[in-house]
């Protein structure tokens, strides 16, 4: 005998059908089920029109469709405020109860609970579980059962209690799923967004998910060596798919966890430092309305030189690797890893920008934008954050560009102008006498550092 006789499910971050923690629990203990999105015009109004993450979602959510049909099922879209949509549509579909999975971004915490408030009204619970992390909010805490501000300690009492608490399969009862006529999904122009193709290589949806990590899963054992060179296949630009649910984190987990060797054990670590900034958002929900973690440099001055932003966000600062790594940003959406600390370090130490402007262009151009993720790695970048890079470490944009860009391949690919070049001069042309049409450097590498060494000195001496 199940508990509930109609359920809703209500998808927002975890955009699948398998092994999906809400529809597990819906599927077990309810007779119907119905599968729900809001598309959250809170979220929609503040993103331009040609916002490509509305596409992949979009996107996504026409490929669920397609499989609900299937199976003699479908999903109910609605455009608007889910404050009032859930409960109308509860109260539509004469549902017991509103199944969802965790979002603990600070907006969504506070948009879950007025939901709760609002089903509560009409006698119905808005039941919620972990779902895209192995392990949220507290459950790994220091032996004090403080939140860890060290990754290093987090990440071993994370694997401990992995050890104890393996992954699990949440397998989901498509036969509990509501059988109802196919709903067409709202256009995107009906959203107030135009069709913006994907950058090549994104397909989104689960067909796209499954087929980025098969091909992930052929290269794992060699992430360890090749993850820091931009210019190889060496990361698994899973991210989007992680950023949105089109994969499920267990599965990742499980197969990670389970392989021997560097490469696997390399990449869990990855996947272990995504969960370290989301129980830190959990922890310090400031984090998201601007703050440093270390409250000292909240009185930092960012002398934000007229210029300096705009050459940066316009890949127009003649240092080649960081130029190459923001015109990957503006043509795909996505940033490799290596780059998304060199290009942050060198607003921040180099230009002397504060980096919450930073934060907030990445914010508006990455396809795998997450608020604990971009916040964590923005202020470990700039020196303010938990367990950040040391104020005093400063990266040198050329020796970097030697260094993981040793033949200058990647800066050739999204430089063009650059490509004749050989690669001793291509990491800095100036050297070289420099390039028509290409700009000298904005600033003297040696001279910034020392500027901002003495303005990170000053806050910490002061305070
Ligand atoms: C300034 C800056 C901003 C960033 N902004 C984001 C962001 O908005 N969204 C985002 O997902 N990642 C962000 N990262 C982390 C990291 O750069 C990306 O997760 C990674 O480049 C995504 O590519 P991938 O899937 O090929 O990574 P892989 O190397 O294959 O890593 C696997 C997964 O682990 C997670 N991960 C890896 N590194 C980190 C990290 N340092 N912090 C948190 N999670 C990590 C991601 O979910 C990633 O998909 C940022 C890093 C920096 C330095």
């Amino acid at each position: 005998m199940k508990r509930f006789n109609t359920v809703l499910v209500w998808l927002r971050r975890d955009l699948r059908l398998h092994d999906h923690a809400a529809l597990h629990y819906a599927t077990q203990q309810a007779q119907r089920v119905i599968p729900v999105f809001i598309f959250d015009r809170n979220i929609l109004h503040n993103l331009p029109p040609n916002d490509r993450r509305v596409g992949f979602i979009h996107a996504s959510l026409q490929a669920l469709q397609q499989t609900l049909s299937g199976l003699g099922s479908s999903m109910i879209v609605r455009h608007g405020d889910p404050v009032e949509q859930i409960p109308a549509l509860a109260e539509r579909w004469s549902a017991d109860a509103v199944f969802c999975n965790h979002d603990d971004e600070p907006y969504a915490i506070q948009r879950d609970r007025q939901v709760a408030q609002q089903l509560q009204i009409t006698g119905r619970t808005l039941f919620d579980f972990k779902d895209q992390v192995i392990f949220e909010r507290d459950e790994v805490l220091t032996n004090q059962g403080k939140p860890f501000q060290v990754f290093t300690p987090y990440q071993r009492a994370w694997r401990r209690r992995l050890d104890l608490h393996p992954p699990e399969h949440l397998s989901v009862d498509v036969s509990a799923l509501a059988k109802l006529p196919v709903e067409t999904l709202p256009d995107l122009a009906d959203l107030g967004f135009q069709d913006t193709p994907l950058p090549a290589g994104i397909i989104p949806g689960h067909e796209g998910a499954q087929t980025a990590w098969q091909d992930f899963q052929q290269r794992l054992d060699r992430y360890a060596n090749l993850r820091n060179f931009p210019a190889k296949k060496g990361p698994s630009y899973l991210s989007v798919h992680l950023r949105f649910g089109t994969l499920s984190i267990r599965e990742l987990v499980g197969r990670a966890w389970t392989t021997p060797g560097e490469g696997a054990q390399t990449w869990l670590n990855e996947l272990i430092w995504r969960e370290f900034y989301q129980q830190l958002l959990w922890h310090y929900p400031s984090l998201a309305e601007g703050h440093s973690f270390r409250a000292e440099f909240d009185h930092m001055e960012w002398p934000n030189p007229p210029g300096h932003f705009t050459a940066w966000c316009e890949a127009r600062t003649g240092y080649p690797l960081v130029d190459a790594a923001m015109r990957q940003l503006l043509t795909s959406g996505y940033m490799h890893n290596r780059l998304r600390m060199v290009s942050a370090a060198f607003l921040v130490k180099d230009l002397q920008v504060d980096w919450r402007m930073g934060e907030a262009w990445f914010a508006r151009h990455l396809l795998d934008f997450d608020l604990a993720a971009n916040n964590g790695g923005w202020q470990w970048s700039a020196s303010t954050g938990c367990d950040a890079q040391p104020w005093f470490r400063i990266f040198n944009p050329v020796t970097q560009s030697e260094k993981f860009d040793p033949d200058g391949q990647f800066i050739r690919r999204y430089l063009p102008e650059l490509s004749h070049l050989d690669h001793r001069c291509i990491h800095a042309p100036w050297h070289c006498g420099g390039v028509k049409g290409y700009p000298p450097p904005l600033v003297d590498h040696a001279i910034a550092r020392a500027a901002t060494l003495a303005r990170y000195k000053n806050v910490k001496t002061s305070n």
